[in-house]
């Protein structure tokens, strides 16, 4: 049957617009093209009271002696300290 044809001819039309705009909506802009790769990865410091790595922005700061010590908990900020002002 012709009217079949036609019919089966306009539905692949109709899915090849379709296609047609999906594709211009997923494709970003070149100028603010992203790549994931070269995104900024969290930096990672080092515990040292535990030697346990935990990521800069979890991690609570201590400045001693002019340097910045990293610790994954209070307890090991304190341990640390105390290690620190026991012996000189
Ligand atoms: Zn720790």
């Amino acid at each position: 049957m012709l009217i079949r044809l036609i019919f089966l001819f306009l539905l692949l039309y109709l899915i090849y617009l379709v296609v047609r705009f999906f594709q211009s909506l997923g494709q970003p802009p070149r100028a603010n093209r992203r790549q994931p790769d070269s995104l900024p990865k969290k930096t990672m410091v080092k515990d040292e009271v535990c030697n346990t790595y935990i990521s800069e922005d979890e991690a609570l700061k201590e400045n001693y002696d002019g340097r910045v010590y990293y610790f994954c908990s209070e307890d090991c900020r304190k341990k640390f300290l105390a290690s620190k002002n026991s012996t000189g």
